[in-house]
């Protein structure tokens, strides 16, 4: 006969498997996925330590701890994340979304806020599980968006997200490989790009390999794609249209370069929560002998 399990038992072991498979916050993790298997929220755990799980919860919950252990992210798991207040579901298609995107949206929404401008038109590049198209979607109620992402599976999976939060209506999803199928010009361009240098991608951490390449692998030098954006952003932005980036936190100083060299901005790199140069935002100014329309007011 096998034995028993009730919740508090397994809880209990599962923290000590995580912990000696190197899972930091493997109490934590242990509930998530716990409360996952048994459709509860992590509350009924610690108010039905004693409930004893049923067959099928224990071999469900045994085949997630597995994969866990091998390193396949808690939220593959889980099978969705909260963003920026929006609910997203993730799959191995697509970049989990990270902290730091959702700092890069929060500058976005804050700096249109208080600039007192709201962008009409904003492309997204490299969407993958929408979550930046979608977030901005939500905080720029007027606004219309263009999702581009070169693989078909992400777009499904964004295109489901849009759906589930509300906002299918203003964001079109598109295949494309950076800006070939796009057209038209925006007040916002915004891309979190692959931007880890090729020869670092073998030293990832495990469950940041089982994420898709085509996310992560910036080539060679790892700004294989920021350069490709920023060099055709000035033919999508309108004056005084703004281009937000995420970046390696060692590559300001080549990316400053590589957007000085289009003269037409002005630049400024902002740190992360961690102090990190993450993110990059450059303002496309108006062509000196043509004044904008706030200058003639
Ligand atoms: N921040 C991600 C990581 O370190 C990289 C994301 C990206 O390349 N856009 O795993």
């Amino acid at each position: 006969m096998t034995k028993s399990w009730t919740v508090r038992e397994v809880l209990g072991w599962t923290k000590d498997y995580f912990r000696r498979s190197g899972i930091e916050a493997a109490r934590l993790e242990a509930e998530i996925l716990l409360s996952h298997a048994l459709r509860a929220d992590r509350l009924e755990l610690y108010l039905r330590p004693e409930r004893v799980l049923t067959d099928p919860e224990r071999l469900d919950f045994k085949k997630l701890i597995r994969q866990r252990h091998e390193g396949t992210p808690l939220q593959y798991l889980i099978g969705e994340v909260d963003f920026f207040g929006c609910r997203l579901k993730v799959s191995p298609v697509a970049l989990i979304p990270r902290p730091e995107t959702e700092e890069l949206v929060e500058r976005i929404v804050k700096d249109f806020f208080s600039s007192k401008i709201s962008p009409s038109w904003i492309l997204d590049l490299g969407t993958g599980t929408g979550a930046i198209a979608i977030a901005l979607a939500r905080a720029f109620k007027h606004a219309q968006i263009l999702a581009v992402d070169l693989s078909e599976g992400a777009l499904g999976l964004a295109s489901e997200n849009a759906r589930e939060n509300g906002v299918e209506a203003r964001v079109r999803f598109l295949r494309s490989d950076w800006y070939e199928n796009v057209s038209g010009v925006f007040d916002l361009i915004v891309s979190n790009p692959p931007y880890v240098p090729r020869e670092e991608l073998e030293h990832l951490q495990t469950e940041v390999k089982k994420e898709p390449a085509i996310a992560l692998d910036g080539g060679p030098d790892g700004l294989e794609a920021i350069a490709h954006i920023v060099s055709r952003s000035v033919e999508f932005l309108r004056p005084p249209g703004r281009l937000y980036l995420e970046m390696g936190d060692k590559q300001a100083s080549r990316v400053r370069e590589l957007i000085e060299q289009a003269e037409t901005f002005h630049l400024d790199i902002l740190r992360d929560i961690a102090g990190k140069e993450r993110f990059v935002r450059a303002e496309r100014l108006a062509p000196r002998n043509i004044s904008t329309f706030a200058e003639q007011e």
